[in-house]
């Protein structure tokens, strides 16, 4: 019989996995999961723990879903896959027509590929592509956010700024203007979140003021910088992007890949700024957590400038094997019913409160600089010194003592770095979420000793 022993062995020996240094695994195996229903997932042996990050922020109504899983048995019976140039199959055009009609006004057109790195991809080779179309060959540059995180190919890499993922592949990627962030952390104290984004913003329009004219787009993350330590912002600075990059005449990429769906308390974060973006990425979500698919929802402005005889090679070739895959969109289109046929955003409100309250004494332990929400997003800063609020050096790992504890006791937390955060699925009862918090707050203590 297999047991989490045997089959850490055999991973061990054969597999590597992502964002990981192996040589870790010496002292801690990797876990073997099982079986997931709900918000658990049990081991060989028998442990459970709750997916209180949702899989890296991909599962929104539980694993073993019920609705999810018999949509795909019944479309794996139908039709797996296809070729997706010349063919078409009808999940793919039902969850396009979803998409279009749930995405902000204007997003007319949806093209598919199969991660959030590859969407990102997509978007920024369409946004170069328009604007070469249009005969603008001088726009070749793109912006971004400190501290964004779009994806780790090279593209995506060089448009993100986490020095973590960056800085080995430098000299692979191309150039990109970065300006400082919106980030409300560094706020001064008292300056509420939408004066400082506000304030923020104008570097913002000093660089589009200076480079729009070579500038392809903005690529942004809306909201919450995800990977950049669950940092986040106040809307007005997509408000006030939105009509900068109308003026200066660039577009605007939104990186919904792990903001959008719901986490933010809206189904997609930019409805907060009430805006509509040139690009919106979205993937993670899409799928309810079930299957690699990602999606880039553009304008009709934008399709037009591809759209013309053969001859002139204004076509936008790009393309992944596994484009518009059935099963995925499949997937896609059982998520998106479960939006519509219960008001998940209205309870996700009440989640989103429920977790508040249950991380309520975070703020006052001494070693915690910071609690901050969106939605269904909380994050703990930890740190060193509350008064300065000086980091602990990375090289000590307290986040890793507490993903330790957290998963001895049945919880999988993966904190980033310092910063601990609950992303959990949508299906997380009140007592599962004083359960995570109770468990946070343990590993804490024992990561802030010595
Ligand atoms: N953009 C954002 C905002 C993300 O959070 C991620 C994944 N963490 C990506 C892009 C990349 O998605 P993937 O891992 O599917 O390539």
């Amino acid at each position: 019989m297999s047991s989490n022993q045997s089959i850490s062995n055999r991973d061990i020996s054969v597999l590597w996995h992502p964002c990981t240094q192996m040589k870790d695994h010496e002292t801690f195996p990797v876990i073997p999961i099982k079986k997931g229903q709900g918000i658990w997932l049990e081991d060989f042996d028998g442990n459970r723990y709750i997916d209180a990050i949702s899989s890296w922020w991909v599962n929104l109504f539980g694993h073993g879903n019920p609705e999810i899983n018999a949509a795909l048995k019944d479309q794996l019976d139908t039709l797996e896959h296809v070729i997706f140039a010349g063919f078409t199959h009808e999940p793919a055009v039902k969850l396009a027509e979803k998409l279009v009609e749930v995405t902000p006004q204007g997003l007319n057109r949806c093209f598919y590929a199969d991660n959030g790195s590859s969407a990102v991809e997509v978007a920024l080779k369409m946004s170069f592509h328009y604007w070469r179309n249009l005969g603008q060959t001088q726009k070749t540059k793109f912006i971004t956010l400190e501290n964004s995180y779009h994806g780790e190919t090279l593209g995506a890499l060089a448009v993100g700024n986490v020095p973590l993922y960056k800085e080995t592949y430098a000299p692979l990627l191309m150039d990109v203007i970065t300006v400082p962030g919106p980030d409300c952390y560094h706020r001064e104290p008292g300056e509420s979140w939408t004066d400082y984004s506000t304030r923020r913003f104008m570097l913002m329009e000093q660089i589009l003021q200076q480079h729009a004219n070579t500038v392809c787009a903005v690529i942004i993350e809306p909201l919450v910088q995800c990977a950049g330590n669950m940092r986040m912002y106040d809307p007005v600075y997509l408000k006030l992007l939105r009509v900068a990059c109308d003026k200066h005449n660039v577009h605007l990429i939104a990186d919904e890949i792990a903001v959008g769906f719901g986490r933010t308390g809206t189904l997609f974060a930019c409805e907060q700024a009430a805006i509509s973006p040139d690009f919106m990425c979205l993937s993670k979500g899409l799928t309810g957590g079930y299957l690699p698919l990602s999606a880039v929802l553009t304008t009709d402005q934008v399709y037009r400038a591809f759209y013309a005889d053969y001859q002139s090679l204004n076509a936008f070739l790009h393309s992944h094997s596994y484009t518009g895959n059935a099963l995925a969109c499949r997937a896609g289109l059982a998520t998106l019913d479960i939006f519509q046929y219960r008001n998940i955003i209205e309870e996700n409100r009440c989640l989103a409160d429920s977790m508040t309250k249950a991380a309520a004494r975070f703020s006052e332990h001494p070693h915690v600089a910071e609690v901050r929400q969106t939605g269904m997003i909380l994050a703990i800063e930890l740190v060193k010194n509350k008064h300065t609020r000086e980091a602990y050096p990375w090289q000590e790992r307290r986040g890793l003592k507490v993903y330790q504890y957290a998963l001895s006791k049945g919880v999988l937390l993966r904190p980033l770095g310092n910063v601990i955060y609950f992303m959990p699925p949508y299906i997380v009862t009140e007592e599962e979420l004083l359960l995570i918090a109770e468990v946070a707050w343990q590993g804490i203590q024992l990561a802030v000793k010595d």
